[in-house]
């Protein structure tokens, strides 16, 4: 037998993540906490400096019933601007909170804010990520959605002709790799942006921020609330395990792949690292690309970081019947709840 599986099986065995959480003080948990936060932002390849003005524009503006829809766009980066779409209740005033919302694959932002690919507005049913922008924006949210790397309006020119559902992950992803960056660390850094930009708005309460993405978008939410305190709350849907058990294990798309993170922590050390801020893990039982015993397991570990800080009440599951998808039982309350 000539077959690699136990020698790959044993290379993940052998390896000791420095990080790996295995705290007892709180003098250890904060070297362990900014110890990995500084590695893991530069295993992500690090984000764009020097920081280039927002300059935010509003592009396109509608009138819904009962909420108002914008495209704004602002700089990522020098030649990188990022696209979005802001929802905002119409019967509310003052300062609000606010939620960004991270799609995963499909077409992009329009996927949850209950638009066509071409715009116009969807009134289908919902994909697997359910419109959950809108939902959000119908509990009191300010909503904003970037259009994150890669997807929608943000492909690559050769693939802008392709059916909506084609990204350009493939490409980008790759010739950032080349280049010592990741698509996590770009995306992480499109919610930090959209963190920027929403910090700028009069009707937007910046002590009441929150963050909610599903699949791809888990990842990009996770990690930004993992790396940004601006986050008070987080909501990660279909993506919590341990990257053994789900990229390592399952074809995933190549915008999940992070050179050595595994030599510095896994997959729940990393989203541990939002404890003690609120953090609702949610998942499907039969989601067959993140799979749910590891699900379970890296919940245990998470919740065992809330529960060192004595945050257990901060850290929650909704671990559904069904497959790859929002499910939103609890996710929309919490955030309510805590914003
Ligand atoms: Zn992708």
């Amino acid at each position: 037998m000539w077959n690699p599986d136990k020698y790959l099986e044993n290379l993940y065995e052998k390896n000791r993540p420095k990080f790996k959480f295995d705290v007892r003080h709180m003098d250890e948990y904060t070297r362990w906490r900014d110890g990995l936060r500084e590695i893991f932002a530069r295993d992500l390849g690090g984000f764009p400096k020097p920081e280039v003005d927002l300059s935010p524009t509003v592009v396109e503006e509608r009138e819904y019933p009962d909420y108002l829809m914008q495209r704004v766009v602002y700089a990522g980066d020098v030649d990188l601007p990022i696209p979005a779409y802001l929802l905002k209740p119409k019967n509310a005033s003052g300062k609000l909170p606010a939620v960004v919302a991270c799609h995963g694959h499909g077409y992009g932002s329009r996927e949850i804010v209950g638009l066509n690919p071409d715009g116009t507005d969807n009134t289908g049913e919902p994909s697997y990520q359910k419109n959950f922008a809108l939902e959000l924006m119908r509990k009191g949210f300010i909503v904003i959605v970037p259009e994150l790397l890669g997807f929608g309006d943000r492909r690559l020119k050769e693939d802008l002709d392709k059916e909506p559902n084609e990204s350009s992950c493939h490409m980008i992803s790759t010739y950032l790799l080349m280049m010592g960056k990741t698509m996590a660390g770009f995306r992480v850094n499109d919610v930090m942006r959209s963190i920027d930009y929403l910090e700028t708005r009069e009707d937007v309460d910046p002590d009441r921020i929150g963050t909610m993405g599903i699949s791809g978008g888990g990842l990009v939410c996770s990690f930004a609330a993992a790396l940004d305190t601006r986050i008070k709350a987080a909501v990660v849907s279909g993506y919590t395990n341990t990257f053994k058990d789900s990229v390592m294990s399952v074809f995933h798309c190549v915008d999940n792949f992070i050179p050595g993170v595994v030599n510095h922590a896994e997959m729940p050390d990393i989203i541990g690292l939002i404890a003690p801020r609120p953090l609702l893990v949610e998942s499907g039982s039969d989601d067959p690309i993140f799979p749910i015993d590891a699900t379970r397991e890296a919940y245990e570990k998470i919740r065992a970081i809330y529960r060192f800080l004595d945050a257990e009440d901060k850290i929650d599951s909704d671990f559904f019947q069904g497959e790859h998808e929002i499910s939103g039982r609890k996710a929309y309350d919490w955030l309510v709840k805590w914003l």
